[in-house]
């Protein structure tokens, strides 16, 4: 990780404003703006943290983006889970190395990159063959080829059934995941764990209904609330604004 840029490789151009840009250093190819152009050649070698000049005097700090930054900048067909919400997820559904996860939709793969990260085995259901190819795109251009091998995806109506068994999680992100609680109990071995993330309170409640049976316990709903704050000097205070509200989550433990 701690290497020098090299071609191929993310990197996340910071301004003199914090303006950013998320680049793939590619041979030959130079990164433009209004206040010139920087050659993509000029990165490599070079360490995080530099910072190089543009034809015209810009000053841009060099830095490798995060997952939560690629999050926020990657390609989107769908809507994706915002990173507020997708280490909760990844908590709550207790995701670690050789957890065989059913996702579904798979969407942009923002939260099946961070499932991978954090070790999961993939196997992802999504009905739109556009989306499945963004999310398989994005999770190869940031993570790599060598989580492919953790990451099966299959293009398929999750409401139809799961056809694979034993798995350790199902996490869902669709419209009416109330309508995949009967399949995750198929799908699910005794101990499992589903989470459903829902932007309606009304859908984690029409899902909470459908988990009100002998097969589920621990069942709860939450939502995860981030303020920031703005700290200058003596003015040390909440920010005005903030994301109020993204999704609900949904979850319960799956008793057999
Ligand atoms: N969690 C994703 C976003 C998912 S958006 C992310 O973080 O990037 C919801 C996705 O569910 C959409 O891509 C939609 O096509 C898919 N979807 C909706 N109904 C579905 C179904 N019945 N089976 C499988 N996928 C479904």
């Amino acid at each position: 990780m701690n290497r020098p840029f090299a071609i191929g490789d993310k990197v996340l151009l910071l301004d003199s404003k914090l303006r950013r840009y998320l680049i793939t250093l590619a041979e030959g190819a130079e990164f433009h703006t209004h206040a010139g152009l920087v050659p993509h050649a000029d990165f490599v070698g070079r360490p995080e943290g530099v910072v190089l000049t543009s034809t015209k005097g810009a000053a841009y700090t060099a830095l490798r983006p995060t997952l939560e930054d690629f999050v926020l900048e990657m390609p989107r067909g769908a809507q994706v889970i915002y990173p507020k919400d997708l280490a909760p997820i990844c908590m709550i559904a207790d995701i670690g190395p050789g957890v065989r996860v059913l996702e579904s939709g798979v969407g942009s793969g923002a939260l099946s990159m961070t499932m991978l990260r954090y070790g999961a085995e993939i196997v992802g259901y999504e009905i739109r063959e556009d989306f499945l190819n963004r999310a398989y795109n994005n999770v190869r251009s940031f993570l790599g080829d060598d989580v492919l091998g953790r990451y099966q995806l299959q293009l398929r109506d999750c409401y139809e059934g799961i056809a694979e068994r034993d798995f350790d999680r199902v996490v869902l992100d669709l419209p009416e995941p109330w309508q995949v609680i009967p399949h995750a109990a198929e799908a699910l071995r005794p101990g499992g764990i589903l989470v459903a993330y829902t932007p309606s309170i009304m859908q984690a409640a029409q899902t909470r209904e459908a988990m009100a049976n002998k097969a589920w316990s621990f069942t709860r709903t939450l939502e995860v609330l981030h303020r920031g704050w703005h700290i200058e000097g003596r003015a040390v205070r909440p920010d005005h604004r903030m994301v109020a509200h993204t999704g609900f989550l949904t979850t319960g433990r799956f008793l057999g």
